[in-house]
């Protein structure tokens, strides 16, 4: 069977870079560098991603909304941490035609900026709270690092949720809520993950604490694909979001919120993928079976039959399917499919049609079987199930194989993935630390109880263990 130029488990950059063009996921020929073309196979897959995250925000009554695009110099300008963070990553505005803007606007890097002075109108008193929104929209960043497609990119496919709340508790309830969302989310895209609170010189510009949602791609590398935010009233004081109590005085209101971005499927690709191309989860798939008649002269009519019969019983069940009947040999389609990661293979030939069975092939493993025509909806529903699982199972493995807890740098320098190690709580002791593993410093484990050894640089008592990984 034909594979992939690159092998998957001998280049995985590599490889990564040209399956997403060979699977028909996204152009990369546009000439801005970092915007790519969202081919039509991505977009499903994509619209998959974001219809699992709507479904999560309605259940937990989010409000759809939709803010412009575009944001005033001075309503970015009001927090000045934020602009601290974002101000160099911005794209400006500067002309209507030929005339020079009065006040320049700048292209949403995220919409805090946006949202916050109409969340203030918005927001009167404590019966309008908590006010929870979310919107599924592009941002844009001026990357200067090297590009590389859905997971560092210029034109972002972007979900942001912005909640308010009464104080601080209620906020901290809302985080609650978010990881669990998150980890639905994960769970059906077969993404095992680790959530970090992020060190105080790394967290979002502005919050007051920031937990990173990262996955482990085969590289060794970790990959942010997400991360919750709570923001106190850091944002409400020059926001000026406040509302009137039930006694009657005035209030700031606290504020949280949780993002993901199109670096998601960049996950779902790097995870699962193998040397012959894609493997989609199921739940996202934008198909999940195709179905191969294998044509002999003659015997067109009844396995076209059979295949469009199989086809509707599917569509019954809310099983997306595709029935390839293109002019071309049965082999030259498995390549195409297998390539895009298509989770189950069905062939139906003249044989197969006499028997009143078909084949049924796992992307996963490969694994061929025949099983009986009558309910092979039923079949296929668990097979569907079982590779979700298995996904899972896999990717589980590879994270579980690859995070490490050591105590001192030299054992550290000989390991690959995600590393914890204690610390002291000093700055310096984690740049030391990323430095010698030429790596970043991705947060203390939120589950964190403590950690009773000491610092490997300074010796002093250690107050938490402090994970660290090279990461894209
Ligand atoms: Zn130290």
């Amino acid at each position: 069977m034909p594979e992939t130029k690159v092998k998957k488990s001998e280049d995985f950059n590599e490889w990564y870079n040209e399956i997403v063009e060979l699977a028909d996921l996204c152009d990369k020929r546009y000439p801005i560098k970092g915007m790519n073309i969202w081919r039509p196979y991505g977009w499903k897959l994509m619209n998959h991603v974001d219809r699992l995250i709507r479904d999560e925000m309605i259940k937990t009554n989010h409000q759809e909304v939709c803010f412009p695009l575009l944001i005033p110099e001075s309503y970015f300008k009001k927090e000045e941490e934020h602009i601290e963070g974002f101000g160099k990553e911005v794209f400006w505005v500067t002309h209507a035609g030929l005339t020079p803007l009065e006040e320049r606007w700048l292209l949403r890097p995220t919409s805090e900026t946006a949202m916050y002075p109409i969340f203030s109108l918005w927001i009167r008193s404590h019966t309008d709270l908590p006010l929870k929104t979310f919107q599924i929209v592009n941002t844009f960043r001026y990357e200067t690092k090297q590009t590389r497609a859905f997971i560092r990119v210029r034109e972002i496919h972007f979900f942001e949720a912005h909640t308010c709340h009464v104080d601080f508790t209620d906020a901290e309830r809302q985080i609650q809520e978010d990881k669990e969302i998150a980890d639905h989310l994960l769970q059906k895209l077969s993404l095992p993950y680790v959530f970090s609170k992020r060190p105080e010189w790394d967290k979002f510009a502005g919050a007051y604490y920031t937990i990173s949602i990262d996955v482990l791609m085969p590289s060794g590398r970790t990959l942010q694909i997400g991360s919750i935010h709570q923001y106190r009233d850091n944002f409400a004081k020059p926001y000026e979001i406040s509302y009137e109590t039930e006694k009657g005085d005035h209030s700031f209101c606290h504020q949280t919120t949780y993002g993901m971005s199109e670096r998601l499927l960049g996950a779902l690709v790097g995870v699962h993928g193998d040397n012959k191309g894609l493997v989609m989860p199921p739940e996202v798939a934008p198909l999940q079976v195709v179905i191969i008649p294998i044509i002999f002269k003659g015997k067109e009519q009844t396995v076209l039959e059979t295949s469009r019969t199989l086809q509707n019983e599917l569509l019954e069940e809310n099983i997306r399917s595709f029935i390839d009947d293109r002019d071309i040999t049965p082999g030259n389609k498995y390549y195409d499919w297998e390539l895009k990661g298509v989770p189950l293979r069905v062939e139906i030939g003249p044989r197969d049609v006499e028997k009143n069975a078909l084949t049924l092939v796992r992307r996963d493993s490969g694994l061929k079987k025949s099983i009986p025509i009558t309910n092979a909806e039923q079949m296929i529903k668990t097979e569907l199930k079982d590779l979700e699982h298995i996904l899972y199972t896999n990717a589980e493995k590879l994270l579980k194989d690859n995070m490490h807890q050591v105590l001192t740098i030299e054992e550290a320098t000989q390991k690959t993935g995600i590393v914890a190690l204690p610390w002291c709580g000093n700055k310096d002791c984690a740049l030391e630390i990323e430095n010698v593993l030429e790596g970043n410093t991705l947060g203390e484990p939120i589950e964190n109880a403590g950690c009773s050894e000491h610092c490997p640089v300074c010796g002093s008592p250690a107050k938490t263990w402090m994970r660290y990984a090279r990461s894209y």
